[in-house]
């Protein structure tokens, strides 16, 4: 078992059709149900979803609301704003969760194991002294004991009220 997990994000589990047509993280951007979306914030040019199959309590997504492939593709603004909100995730999922530290990483490309590689987003997933004990990345098997819909309840308040 490892002490640390080097590529949590590695394996994604989305519901979009992966072998092409709609986007899941447009279909997001675009939708008007947050809480059927698991959409947590919107701010100006991103957006923050929960991870339908998280890895951990608590992880979430940054993507860009423009179907943008790479950083490399995406304005500055945008880029800028990508990083103010992971830290603002930061803050607000340490806080929430009490987390002892967080993994966050991008998968540009479907090499790198994107599940998404179109649309490229950031995962935040909190993580806890000892965690890998009892959960192995590996093994495909989690430990979740939270709803997505009650993490949704529980992160939107605080990204509501929180300035990046
Ligand atoms: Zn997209």
């Amino acid at each position: 078992m490892p002490d640390v997990l080097f590529a949590p994000w590695r394996y994604e589990y989305l519901v979009s059709d992966k072998t092409g047509g709609n986007c899941f993280f447009c279909e997001a951007a675009s939708s008007e149900d947050d809480r059927e979306s698991l959409v947590v914030h919107r701010g100006r040019k991103v957006f923050v979803i929960l991870n339908r199959y998280p890895y951990t309590n608590g992880h979430v997504m940054v993507a860009p609301c423009a179907h943008e492939a790479s950083l490399s593709q995406s304005p500055e603004d945008t880029r800028a704003e990508i990083i103010e909100t992971v830290a603002l995730a930061e803050r607000i999922l340490t806080e929430a969760y009490r987390t002892d530290g967080l993994n966050v990483g991008i998968n540009l490309g479907s090499a790198a194991g994107a599940g998404v590689a179109d649309h490229y987003h950031v995962h935040v997933v909190p993580r806890w002294s000892g965690d890998t004990n009892f959960m192995t990345v590996a093994g495909d098997v989690r430990v979740v004991p939270e709803e997505p819909a009650a993490t949704l309840a529980r992160l939107r308040p605080l990204f509501a009220g929180a300035r990046a």
